[in-house]
């Protein structure tokens, strides 16, 4: 199959890629930054909202889109950064819709961040929404684009990550940052309290499912995490291990941004795709730092 990934050179992006290209589907990869080349990947390097001629062909033919690009990062607080969210996770979002034929399958990524945090149980995707902040709403707004496509009979998923972890994880998430402290033997920088937990999905299950999502043409919204949470006291342990590093913490106060706890009901993902990933902690954590220390060295 001929499939195209937006966003593939970012974290979840540039995982997914792989896991198609391990699969056998040729692969179009959409980036607005390098993507590293590899053997059956077509990279094409645009920005989604300039007119790009072969982008639109791409969207227009391939036989599933993936629809990764965005502007993630709940903290981000540069002087613009609602004109960004708007341009890249909804202005972007509206124009791959309309580039790809309803028939055509679409997993749009939105995120878990919609829910708020979870309140007593885990996260149901028919819970009402109430994102914090301008980019779980931009999410939000995208959500809304997804929905109309999908009032009109058209296929497309909307995956709700939780916090992705492993190989490659964005340099501006905790896990990286604390990883990159523990080596520094700076204090790993804790929001609000070392109780917080975090649904944390390994990114290799995230791309499994992304893929079950496209080939069993699924239509609507669905959670994708493991349903159970690790408190971050856990997490810290992990890096801690994970860098044979003794760890000193300071707890800051919380943005108002960053919910308590974040959960899924995994319910919905065991019915349409068969199985509900489960996280190794101090494994995902160990091959995180792996992958960090041969990328500096
Ligand atoms: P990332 O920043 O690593 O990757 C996003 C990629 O999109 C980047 O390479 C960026 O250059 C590209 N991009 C952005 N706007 C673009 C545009 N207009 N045109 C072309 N390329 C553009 O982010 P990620 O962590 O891999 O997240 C991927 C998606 O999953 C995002 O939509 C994000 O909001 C969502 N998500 C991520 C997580 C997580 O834990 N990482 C959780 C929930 C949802």
């Amino acid at each position: 199959m001929t499939v195209v990934v937006t966003g593939a050179a970012g974290f979840i992006g540039a995982a997914l890629v792989r896991h198609l290209l391990a699969q056998g589907h040729r692969v179009i990869g959409v980036d607005r930054v390098a993507q590293q080349p590899r053997p059956g990947l077509v990279v094409l390097n645009a920005d989604l909202l300039d007119r790009d001629e072969l982008v639109d062909a791409a969207l227009a033919t391939a036989e599933a889109v993936f629809h990764l690009a965005g502007r993630p990062g709940v903290r981000e607080n540069l002087p613009d950064i609602d004109r960004r969210r708007q341009r890249d996770n909804v202005t972007a979002t509206a124009r791959v819709l309309a580039a790809v034929p309803p028939e055509v399958p679409i997993v749009v990524t939105s995120s878990s961040s919609v829910y708020g945090g979870s309140r007593g149980r885990p996260s149901r995707e028919n819970d009402p929404l109430r994102p914090r902040g301008g980019y779980a709403q931009s999410k939000v707004r995208a959500e809304q684009l997804c929905a109309a496509r999908h009032d009109r009979g058209g296929v497309v998923a909307v995956a709700r990550p939780f916090t992705v972890v492993g190989k490659g994880q964005r340099a501006d998430m905790a896990v990286s940052r604390w990883l990159e402290a523990a080596r520094h033997g700076t204090p790993l920088r804790i929001f609000g309290s070392l109780d917080r937990r975090r649904d944390l999905t390994d990114v290799r299950d995230v791309v499994r499912v992304l893929t079950a999502l496209a080939e069993r043409r699924v239509r609507g919204i669905v959670n994708v995490g493991t349903g159970r949470s690790y408190r971050l006291r856990e997490v810290v342990e992990a890096v801690a291990a994970a860098c044979d590093a003794d760890v000193a913490v300071e707890v800051v106060p919380a943005p108002a941004v960053e919910p308590e706890e974040t959960c899924a009901d995994t319910r919905r993902l065991r019915h349409l795709v068969g199985y509900v990933p489960s996280t190794d902690l101090h494994a995902v954590v160990a091959r995180q730092a792996r992958r960090a220390v041969e990328v500096l060295t």
